[in-house]
């Protein structure tokens, strides 16, 4: 048993990203800065796409995405129950609704054959998530997308860094979307980042994330004395937020991207020490990774085998968080969130295949410093505590 927490997540810092911070502080520029156009020009490289726009969180970048896309009130959005709830909450921010199709047992997203049934005269875009992310699929999706005329968002926010058959996660969709949580890949404290190559959409992301602003570059206080810039700052285009990243969150961000492959690296090689290590294990199912996938290893979720209860479940990760080992259970299906039930109506049962698997799903400590040792101490914990149950069947 292991002495010491270990943690479900941790942050991956170093003296690079601190030194990055340092100097932005010390620079008196902590917001629209050039940070912040450092680290959209890195992610915009990374994935290829043609714009990125930096916001103050994955959340916020859907929110734009789907009010730049004109998507409002008596349209419906096809998306996935199974996923963290920010994914289907930006579809009620602008006032549409969403329709949830279930998933494919195996990837653990949205089943394509379902999303075709589910499209209507008022669908107007597809939302997909590369869930735990996993990508598969996405080519599917674009291809219902353009077949059906509509677009496909992508929420890439547990994807950044993953690539499937050869492309990039955050470039499937006309848009996608990164948040750099503190459990993510790379982390910005709180923050998002929108790729697209649509021009017009990234122009309208930029203005709503700063309160409506006109797409020329903004002059804040104490900027240049060019007349022509005056009244550039407080004239409103359209309605807007302040969606806006930090100076010293992009400057994190920069720091992160210049290790992404590195830290992409690190978590490819806990996840192979937990595959290694709990693939023998009967009650376990394991990631299902397509081998035309590249991880980049969001989390680390298995799930237990069919048959075995919530309440069974539930109990495993108390054990476990007991024994100091952080454990999850990603995701409760999002119809069923107490908040959707009352105001939609949905029940149990609508989705059966997304809730036999969050019934069962069990995520365990995943960062890209996990050790060896502390890799086995979890999966002898784990082993413990399923067998605990299994007795207590018996
Ligand atoms: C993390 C995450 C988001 C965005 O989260 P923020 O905390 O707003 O950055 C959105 N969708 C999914 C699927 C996520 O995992």
């Amino acid at each position: 048993m292991p002495h010491r927490e270990i943690p479900l997540s941790r942050p991956d810092i170093t003296d690079s990203e601190v030194n990055l911070v340092v100097e932005t502080l010390r620079s008196g520029r902590l917001s629209i800065g050039p940070m912040q156009e450092r680290f959209e020009k890195q992610v915009a490289a990374r994935t290829g796409c043609r714009h990125a726009v930096a916001c103050s969180s994955g959340t916020a970048g859907l929110h734009m995405i789907l009010r730049g896309l004109n998507i409002g009130p008596g349209d419906e959005v096809v998306t996935t129950p199974f996923s963290f709830i920010a994914s289907s909450n930006c579809i009620l921010f602008v006032g549409a609704t969403p329709v949830f199709v279930d998933i494919c047992p195996k990837s653990l997203n949205m089943d394509p054959r379902l999303i075709e049934r589910a499209i209507t005269p008022r669908t107007k875009a597809i939302l997909a998530v590369e869930v735990f992310g996993n990508p598969t699929w996405m080519d599917a999706y674009a291809q219902i997308a353009a077949k059906h005329e509509l677009p496909l968002i992508e929420d890439s926010c547990e994807a950044l860094g993953t690539t499937y058959k050869g492309r990039q996660c955050g470039a499937f969709g006309r848009a996608g979307v990164f948040g750099f949580y503190p459990n993510k890949q790379i982390t910005t404290g709180e923050g998002g980042m929108i790729v697209t190559d649509d021009q017009a959409l990234a122009d309208a992301c930029r203005s709503m994330r700063s309160q409506g602003r006109g797409t020329a570059p903004p002059v804040p206080e104490g900027g240049r004395h060019d007349p022509s810039t005056v009244g550039a700052w407080l004239r409103h285009e359209r309605l807007g937020y302040n969606y806006r990243m930090h100076e010293v969150s992009a400057a994190m961000g920069v720091g992160q991207m210049r290790r992404l492959d590195e830290i992409v690296r690190k978590r490819q090689r806990v996840a192979n020490l937990y595959m290694t290590r709990l693939m023998a294990s009967k009650p376990l199912i394991l990631p299902s990774i397509d081998p035309e996938t590249v991880m980049s290893w969001f989390v680390f979720v298995v799930r237990l085998a069919a048959g075995y209860t919530a309440e069974e479940r539930n109990r495993i990760i108390a054990g476990l968080r007991n024994h100091d080992v952080g454990a999850g259970d990603y995701f409760p299906c999002i119809h069923l969130q107490p908040f959707y039930q009352r105001e939609f109506g949905f029940r149990p049962g609508q989705f059966p295949i997304a809730e036999s698997v969050s019934h069962r799903t069990i995520a365990l400590p995943f960062h890209s410093n996990l050790t060896e040792r502390e890799v086995d101490a979890v999966c002898q914990t784990l082993d413990v505590m399923i067998s605990r149950e299994n007795l207590q069947r018996a």
